[in-house]
């Protein structure tokens, strides 16, 4: 995970505490050096999310932290040995962390589970000889390696320590580092969350180029590129099962966690107008788009009357080619030839209007991003109907050099 902190200052009262600090943190040990009195206490507290900075942005991976529920996410993934950790002198070292990991949510429901997580991080820190014994009779250092291991209870992706070695003798002291310089290489060894660079790359080219693609029938990376470029990066978009699904998975960016919704894993036809109904109910000020295949569509186009009736307002796009689409893929990688996957479609504009929704058939390329704005104007319900070429091949085999398998 890459941490990213842009102009940010924090004031308490009429103390600069910090001012325009741009700072990024990425995979591996990070160290903070400075006097006492320099912000460091305040820079990781704000990295911690226990304090909100006064001006400025701090990005963790997808998150941002000015925004508490990105924050709750981001502590399910953080550790934080605070420079003050206090703790019970009369509990052992093994209820400690048993209580500890309680209240964090591990392994809360399975007893075995957690006492043998407890007991490995008693083994990491070096600890296991003194699990059984009180707090009240460990060192400084011992209560420091106490200390990480309840921040390491959630195994989480960015640990932060303050001042961990402060008071310690150079032999803990050394034993500290060494805890702390196995887990940051344990952490750079992990895959990078921002997924292959290769693929990232040759996904953004392919929707930069298709930007100017006007042929018609529209090719699916045209589509994504105009529906991307029309909504922000906290905007919805709600992907069915299909063929565009794979184009979705594939080729949309996504900038937010939550806005993007795949229905994947059961693969549900039919699952993008139920689920963007529900979306805008629970972000009712985000745009939400939903892009079905017309297959996928037509099993659940009942549910229009649900989003009429309750006035969510999301665009349906519906990608039309008259064909189980992934399925005549799936039958053509296997099989070399296809069938029982065509089908003759209703007119889908007629269709939506026949349940009181505003529909426009897309009839040539550069018709769709102008009519897709104003349909996310609108305050009910709509649907554009768009007639797909999906001869372009999803796997992108000739961009990435190798096969990349999609389900
Ligand atoms: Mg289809």
């Amino acid at each position: 995970m890459i941490i990213e902190m842009t102009s940010v200052s924090k004031v308490f009262g009429r103390t600069r505490a910090l001012e325009g600090v741009d700072l990024t943190v990425t995979p591996g040990m990070f160290g903070l050096l400075g006097a006492n009195g320099a912000g460091k206490t305040t820079l990781m507290r704000l990295l911690a999310g226990v304090l909100r900075p006064t001006s400025g942005s701090i990005r963790a991976g997808a998150w941002q932290l000015t925004r508490a529920a990105d924050r709750r996410e981001f502590q399910r993934v953080l550790g934080y040995l605070p420079q003050d950790l206090r703790l019970y002198p009369d509990m052992t070292a093994r209820a400690l962390l048993d209580y500890i990991a309680i209240l964090k949510g591990v392994a809360v429901a399975d007893r075995r589970q957690r006492h043998d997580t407890v007991d490995a991080l008693l083994e990491t820190v070096a600890l296991s000889d003194a699990a059984q014994r009180k707090l009240g009779g460990f060192s400084g250092g011992m209560l420091r390696r106490v200390g990480i291991a309840q921040a390491l209870l959630n195994n989480p992706a960015v640990l932060i320590v303050d001042e961990p070695t402060a008071g310690l003798d150079p032999e803990e002291r050394l034993r500290f580092r060494n805890i702390l310089s196995r887990l940051a290489e344990e952490c750079r060894g992990a895959v990078s969350a921002g997924g292959s660079p290769r693929l990232r790359d040759a996904t953004l080219r392919l929707l930069e180029d298709a930007r100017t693609d006007d042929r018609f029938p529209i090719q699916p990376p045209r589509l994504l590129a105009d529906i991307r470029a029309a909504l922000g990066r906290d905007d919805v978009l709600v992907s069915d099962v299909g063929l565009h699904k794979l184009w979705i998975g594939r080729a949309f960016p996504a900038y937010e966690p939550g806005t993007t919704l795949i229905a994947n894993g059961l693969a549900g036809m039919g699952f993008a107008v139920p689920a963007a109904i529900a979306a805008k109910l629970v972000r009712p000020r985000a745009k939400v788009v939903a892009v079905s295949g017309d297959g996928g569509f037509l099993m659940n186009v009942q549910e229009l009357e649900t989003a009429r009736r309750l006035g969510t307002a999301f665009v349906n796009v519906v990608w039309e080619n008259g064909q189980f689409g992934s399925i005549a893929w799936k039958q053509d990688t296997r099989f070399g030839r296809h069938f029982g996957t065509g089908f003759t479609n209703p007119d889908f504009a007629r269709l939506a209007e026949s349940f009181g929704l505003p529909a426009w058939q897309i009839r040539n390329t550069t018709e769709f991003a102008p009519r897709l704005a104003h349909a996310l104007t609108l305050d009910m319900p709509s649907l554009l109907a768009v007639p797909v070429d999906y001869s372009l091949d999803v796997a992108m085999t000739a961009d990435l050099g190798a096969p990349v398998t999609a389900t």
